[in-house]
This record gives C-alpha cells, sequence and structure tokens, in this order.
C-alpha cells in the first residue's frame, strides 16, 4: 500500500488527505493543532497522526501548511526524509521554493473556497480543477510523472509551467481579481447593503481572509504591482472612452471582453464533456421533475448544480452525465442545443 503523509491538514491538506484515501493511499497526517489531528482521525482523513519525525517511509510528503511557512517546512521535511521522499507543496506563489534544497516537485491546486481549516476540507475539492506542476532546477523527471500521476487520480487537471511562469499567471487570473474584489467593496459597499446579483458575483472572493492575502501580494508582489498598473490602464482607456462619448470603442471593448467570457463559459474546466444547462423556473420541485424526467429515461445523473447567477450560462441547473449516449438521449428529451 502506497505510503503519502500530509503536513498541514487545514482545508487544501485535509482536502488532498481525502482524495488520497479514496484511492487506497496509507495517509499520514502532521499538524500543529491537536485538535486537527483528532478530527482528521475520527473524519477517517488519515490512518495515522505522526510528528515530522515520524514521516521516515513515506513515497511522498505534501506540504500544506500556510504559504508563509511553506518554505521553512519543505526545507524540514526534507532534512528528516534525506531524499527518500518527493516533496510537493501546494502554496499560491511558486518564486518562493526557488534554490531550495530539497526533493521537490512545486504544485499549486487551482481550487479552494472562502473558508479555510481542516472542517472545510473535501475529497473532491480538486475534481476538474486546473493544477499547476513546477519544475525547479533540482527536480527530477520521475518524480513529475509520480506527482503527475496523484493529481489525475484526484481528477486535477494538470498543467507544467516554471515558477516565474506560475506566479505571472497567477497574479492575472488569482491574484489581481482578489485585489479587484476587496476594492470594489471598500469603493461601493454603503451601509445600507444596497447590491444586486452582479455586485455580489464579482466581489464573493472579498470574503477571504486578509491575512493569507497580504502574504500572497508580499509573496508575489512585483507582478501584482505590474498587473495592477496594467489593469488601471485598461480602466484609464474605458473611461476615457464614456467621458469622451466614444461609443463605437466602448461598445467594442465591452464586446470583446463579452466573446471571450462567453468562450471560456463552454470550456470552463470543471464542466466534464457531458455538461447540460438548463433553464427551469425558480419553484417548488422543478429540480424534482427535471431528475424524474431523467429517471424515467434510465438516464444517471453523474453532477448536479444550482447555479445562482445566469449570467452566461442560459440555464439555472447544471446537469452532468458520464456518456456520450446519456448526454445525447438527454439533448433529445429536453430539446436542448449541443454546446460540445
Ligand atoms: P489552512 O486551511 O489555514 O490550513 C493550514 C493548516 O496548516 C492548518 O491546519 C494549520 O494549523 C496547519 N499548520 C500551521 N502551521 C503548521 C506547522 N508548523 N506544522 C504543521 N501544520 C501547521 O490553509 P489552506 O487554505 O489550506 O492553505 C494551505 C496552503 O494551500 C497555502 O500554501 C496556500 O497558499 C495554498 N492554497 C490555498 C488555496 C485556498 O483557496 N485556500 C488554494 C490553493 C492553494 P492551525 O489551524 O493550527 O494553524
Amino acid at each position: 500500500m502506497r505510503k503519502i503523509a500530509v503536513v498541514g491538514l487545514g482545508l487544501i491538506g485535509g482536502s488532498i488527505a481525502l482524495a488520497l484515501k479514496q484511492n487506497g493511499v496509507y495517509v499520514l497526517g502532521v499538524d500543529s493543532d491537536a485538535q486537527t489531528l483528532a478530527y482528521a482521525k475520527s473524519g477517517n482523513m488519515i490512518d495515522e497522526a505522526v510528528g515530522i519525525d515520524g514521516l521516515n517511509g513515506c513515497e511522498a510528503v505534501f506540504v500544506c501548511v500556510p504559504l508563509h511557512l511553506t518554505r521553512k517546512m519543505v526545507e524540514a521535511v526534507a532534512a528528516v526524509t534525506c531524499g527518500n521522499a518527493i516533496i510537493t507543496d501546494v502554496a499560491s506563489v511558486k518564486g518562493i521554493l526557488k534554490g531550495v534544497n530539497a526533493r521537490i516537485v512545486g504544485g499549486h491546486p487551482m481550487a479552494g473556497t472562502e473558508k479555510s481549516g481542516v472542517t472545510a476540507a473535501k475529497s473532491h475539492l480538486f475534481e476538474n480543477a486546473f493544477y499547476a506542476i513546477v519544475r525547479y532546477e533540482n527536480t527530477r523527471e520521475e518524480d513529475i510523472q509520480y506527482v503527475t500521476e496523484i493529481v489525475k487520480a484526484m481528477k486535477a487537471k494538470p498543467v507544467f509551467m516554471t515558477a516565474d511562469e506560475h506566479d505571472k499567471r497567477a497574479s492575472k487570473v488569482s491574484h489581481l481579481p482578489h485585489m479587484l474584489a476587496y476594492s470594489l467593496v471598500n469603493y461601493s459597499l454603503t451601509e445600507d447593503g444596497f447590491t444586486g446579483s452582479g455586485f455580489m458575483d464579482t466581489t464573493r472572493i472579498a470574503a477571504s481572509g486578509e491575512q493569507f492575502w497580504t502574504n500572497v501580494a508580499r509573496l508575489n508582489r512585483d507582478n501584482i504591482v505590474s498587473d495592477l498598473s496594467g489593469y488601471i490602464a485598461e480602466l484609464t482607456s474605458l473611461k476615457d472612452e464614456l467621458d469622451n462619448g466614444d461609443y463605437e470603442a466602448f461598445t467594442a471593448r465591452l464586446r470583446s471582453a463579452r466573446e471571450k467570457r462567453e468562450t471560456l463559459a463552454y470550456n470552463r474546466v470543471y464542466l466534464n464533456e457531458y455538461t447540460l444547462d438548463l433553464d427551469v423556473k425558480d419553484e417548488v420541485g422543478s429540480i424534482l421533475r427535471v431528475a424524474e424526467q431523467f429517471a424515467q429515461n434510465g438516464i444517471n445523473i453523474s453532477g448536479i448544480q444550482i447555479i445562482n447567477s445566469r449570467e452566461g450560462v442560459g440555464g439555472a441547473l447544471r446537469i452532468s452525465v458520464s456518456t456520450e449516449q446519456d448526454y445525447n438521449r438527454a439533448i433529445d428529451l429536453l430539446n436542448l442545443e449541443d454546446k460540445r
């Protein structure tokens, strides 16, 4: 049986431990908090709670401690495993591990929630999410293969890049949006809470912990500052077009963004190949009626999601099926457009 350790059993570490257990791995758990370890053990998230000196005999160690502690922990794990275990981390910034003296494969699952801690962990957190795999100067090819296999077993989508590429790209699609969400709340929200669904959708991530995001901003500062400047320039162009009454340019700017976003909507990574968006009414029993139709026609629903915002999706219920045959039958049954 494979033996793998997870150090730091919070949202990400706990979710990795659960996903490993589902894949038949014997999981050792390390955490600084005894209550967290007890919770993980009683919830069958780990097989054994150990200290950092109990990691010998593991094939691999996932380091999932808070971002600012990652490098120190990787070094500490390297000191006890002496090159016998692959060490892989999950930190949101990858430049922090450059030059580290360890048998390292960098990793960053592009999944999470606004919540943290072991109680927020779930086995399917990484399903269909991108998972960046990062090679450092001393990373071994066979260790990349090993981590890639585990990432695939967790149903995530591995993508390979250098630490610098990762930090540039993560700044644009993850770090910058968090900065914007926080600023927008500060700028627009009034005491009476007057909002609409657009504001709520755009600012959901402003509910994330400010200490964590201060650490991300500190550790990826140059990229984020550069992207903030680029974004301010984009906003200034939009403002100038509006201010000058240049509606042709203004509309073209919005159109270009809408078209790009629409392409993304139907290639979203978390959709499997056989996913249908249904426009159901918000009324008692509407999900039950759809489910009954599927059941009566022998179509197995493998995933179901209620979409709070219908924007760009054209439906409030998203259903996934597992096979092409079921997909085609559902399309015929509900007279839907084939969007694959
Ligand atoms: P988290 O929920 O706060 O979990 C961190 C865990 O590490 C906690 O259980 C913490 O215990 C434990 N810990 C702290 N110091 C430790 C130590 N010295 N030894 C052992 N365990 C220790 O944080 P998270 O959100 O899972 O983030 C962990 C890593 O994942 C970070 O590097 C972050 O950049 C990365 N990441 C986060 C997300 C996200 O959305 N949250 C997404 C992708 C990647 P205590 O509770 O007692 O402090």
